[in-house]
């Protein structure tokens, strides 16, 4: 699956723009030097997400507003301690326009709190994004069924489904609503039939890292397989891929 990339990389990534659309900058060690790295790599862009009040304030740093964005928000596992952060969103959005989108927010019933507060919590942000009129970033893990349902529930516009881990139907449902399925660095069957039955202009690219994938340039295996599901060169799909998240985010 590789062989191509491996033989000619270089090759390959002339000419490109790769996206990774969900990391955590901040995260790393060094920052800058992923950044620069990302960018030799052949990225043209980075979204970078925080979950809490700290590491929303850290992605604001780390962002520059030209190759790297922010999306900020409570996420499920800091719903109990940081709710009071959702009253400063819309003041940081407005003061920041590298700030693109709410997020990342959601439920988690693996490791979460209780459902009913972070049911409040994912509801007050889904509400507090659309009346900004931005885009929110959605975390679903063990809680695919209950976050559609809220998503649905809100009528939300403009939604990126980070993480990805429901099935085909699941999918084709949400590309229906118009929102974006990402694709993170790890490749099952499910994942494969999930690409397989959404259109192109659905579907998003991220590495998660350093949580899950080691760099943003992580990307470029998921375009190369998606690419190869799709029967596209891999230029098209990563420009196609790329340009479907700028335009969720309006970059
Ligand atoms: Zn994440």
């Amino acid at each position: 699956m590789l062989k191509q990339v491996t033989e000619s990389k270089e090759s390959l990534l002339i000419g490109n723009e790769l996206i990774d659309a969900h990391c955590h900058l901040d995260m790393f060690q060094e920052p800058e030097i992923i950044k620069k790295d990302s960018r030799l790599g052949g990225l043209s862009t980075i979204i970078t997400a925080g979950g809490s009040r700290l590491s929303s304030m850290a992605a604001i740093q780390v962002a520059d507003g030209e190759m790297v964005f922010a999306v900020i928000g409570i996420d499920p596992q800091n719903a109990a301690t940081d709710e009071d952060f959702i009253d400063e969103i819309a003041g940081l959005v407005k003061a920041n326009k590298k700030v693109v989108g709410v997020g990342e927010i959601g439920l988690d019933y693996k490791v979460g709190p209780e459902k009913l507060l972070q049911m409040r919590v994912f509801e007050r942000q889904i509400e507090l994004a659309k009346s900004l009129d931005i885009p929110i970033v959605v975390h679903s893990r063990g809680a695919i069924t209950d976050v559609i349902a809220l998503v649905k529930k809100h009528a939300v516009s403009k939604a990126l489904f980070h993480f990805f881990e429901g099935d085909e139907t699941m999918a084709q449902e949400l590309a229906g609503l118009g929102y974006l399925i990402s694709i993170p660095p790890t490749e099952s069957s499910r994942r494969k039939r999930v690409i397989n039955a959404l259109n192109i202009s659905n579907i998003s690219v991220e590495t998660d890292s350093p949580v899950v994938g080691k760099s943003p340039l992580d990307v470029i295996r998921t375009v190369e397989w998606i690419s190869e599901l799709k029967g596209l060169p891999f230029n098209e799909t990563s420009a196609q891929i790329t340009q479907n998240v700028k335009k969720l985010f309006s970059l």
